[in-house]
């Protein structure tokens, strides 16, 4: 029996005259994803993507890489049948045995995009639920809530019969929105910001701070292991790191300590200007939220978005805590995120931080000293690494 994957657009299927390009650029994403599973051919058809293995291959394995694909609603395994009742009724059975044997109810439902067929939707839905009735007695056939639905698909050259449905990933593919820059750090958040804006289609290149040796190599290395981690959904990465040791040791030296996170915040965002214009981005990424530490409150945002040339998307700005641990568990960066490795914000943190600043009393604290040779200093020594998908 030959097995194929179906594969059911998201949101793009409503695209118009853009569909084409959106469904291009999905196509390569799945075969990116597959390249080291096996041989495929992709063939897009009706809001449908048919991935047909070329060789044996293990189909398990593909669903689960093509789950993490964003554009995707639906997907799964089908088994490829002639055009013709007979041999679906017969694949039908053998296919779905298993399934069928281990459930209670069903119903049969018909998709006919080749309306040249001799039977009509209700009409194969009728014939093949006598027969699998038959075969199948202790079945009931249940048309609102069955727990199997067997669905017969009659396409241009073939017809094919599933049983499950797999949820997709939802969203845009990777690379129709753009690309952003996201401040990676080592906690819960920013990971799943970027994930967020990466579902949104955009493609994210990650940067992240570094103060060694108040921050040690093993706190860089988990950053690395969280992009490593988001290729699985975001496709490949590049990654910035920048060493910002010189930089917070300035701040501290010369700025008042009540504005130290602040200013080091919008450095750090003045920083990720400078190496988002340079790899064509159109925005940065960052995984704050309002109110939840004092460099967030609506005042301390306002700080840094002063300084910020381009739209900064923060994709968690309205989400709770445990709302954003949740996704971080799905996506699976939560166990990365929780190493205990100290991230350059928690050096030399104040003891109290300005709650709400006024941006012009930060910008004059932050006059107190040039930066600009250090900042300069910083963007020309950040280490570029990239990060492919697995
Ligand atoms: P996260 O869980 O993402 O670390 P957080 O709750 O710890 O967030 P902050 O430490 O205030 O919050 O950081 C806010 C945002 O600033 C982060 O979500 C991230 O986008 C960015 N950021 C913080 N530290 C770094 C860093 N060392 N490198 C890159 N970006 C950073
Ligand atoms: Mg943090």
């Amino acid at each position: 029996m030959k097995e194929i994957v179906l594969v059911k657009y998201g949101e793009m299927a409503l695209k118009g005259l853009n569909k084409k390009s959106f469904e291009d650029i999905l196509t390569k994403n799945i075969k990116r994803r597959l390249r080291r599973v096996g041989k495929f051919v992709c063939t897009a058809a009706q809001s449908t993507l048919y991935i047909t293995p070329q060789e044996e291959t293990d189909l398990s394995e593909v669903i689960e890489r093509v789950r993490k694909v964003f554009g995707i609603a639906a997907l799964c395994r089908a088994c490829v049948c002639e055009k013709d009742l007979g041999d679906i009724t017969e694949k039908s059975i053998e296919y779905l045995s298993d399934i069928l044997s281990g459930a209670q109810s069903f119903k049969v439902a018909a998709k006919r995009a080749d309306k040249s067929f001799p039977m009509t939707s209700p009409d194969i839905c009728r014939e093949l639920g006598a027969v699998l009735l038959e075969r199948f007695p202790h079945l009931k056939v249940d048309v609102n809530a069955p727990q199997v639905t067997v669905t017969v698909e009659i396409r241009d050259t073939n017809a094919y019969v599933h049983a499950e449905n797999i949820k997709g990933a939802g969203g845009l593919p990777v690379g129709s929105s753009g690309n952003a820059l996201l401040l990676l750090s080592g906690g819960i958040d920013s990971p799943v910001a970027g994930w967020m804006m990466a579902k949104r289609g955009i493609r994210i290149s990650a940067i992240h701070y570094v103060s060694p040796p108040y921050t040690s190599d093993r706190a860089q290395l988990k950053v690395e292991q969280l992009c490593e981690k988001l290729t699985d959904w975001c496709g490949g990465i590049a990654f910035y790191c920048v060493p910002f040791t010189e930089i917070q040791e300035a701040i501290k030296d010369h700025c008042p300590e009540e504005f130290f996170t602040i200013i080091m915040r919008r450095i750090m965002i003045e920083i990720a200007l400078r190496i988002a214009e340079r790899e064509n981005c159109l925005a940065l990424i960052t995984g704050e939220s309002v109110g939840q530490v004092a460099s967030q409150t609506m005042a301390a945002i306002a700080c840094t978005d002063a300084v910020c040339r381009m739209p900064v998307l923060r994709p968690l700005i309205g989400m709770d805590k445990t709302e954003i641990i949740e996704i971080s568990r799905k996506i699976d960066t939560f166990d990365i995120s929780t190493l205990p490795y100290e991230d350059c914000c928690t050096v030399f943190t104040p003891r109290h931080p300005k709650v709400r600043p006024k941006t012009e009393d930060v910008e004059k604290a932050q006059n107190c000293f040039d930066f600009e040779p250090l900042i300069k200093k910083a963007v020309l020594e950040t280490e570029m690494k990239t990060f492919n998908i697995g």
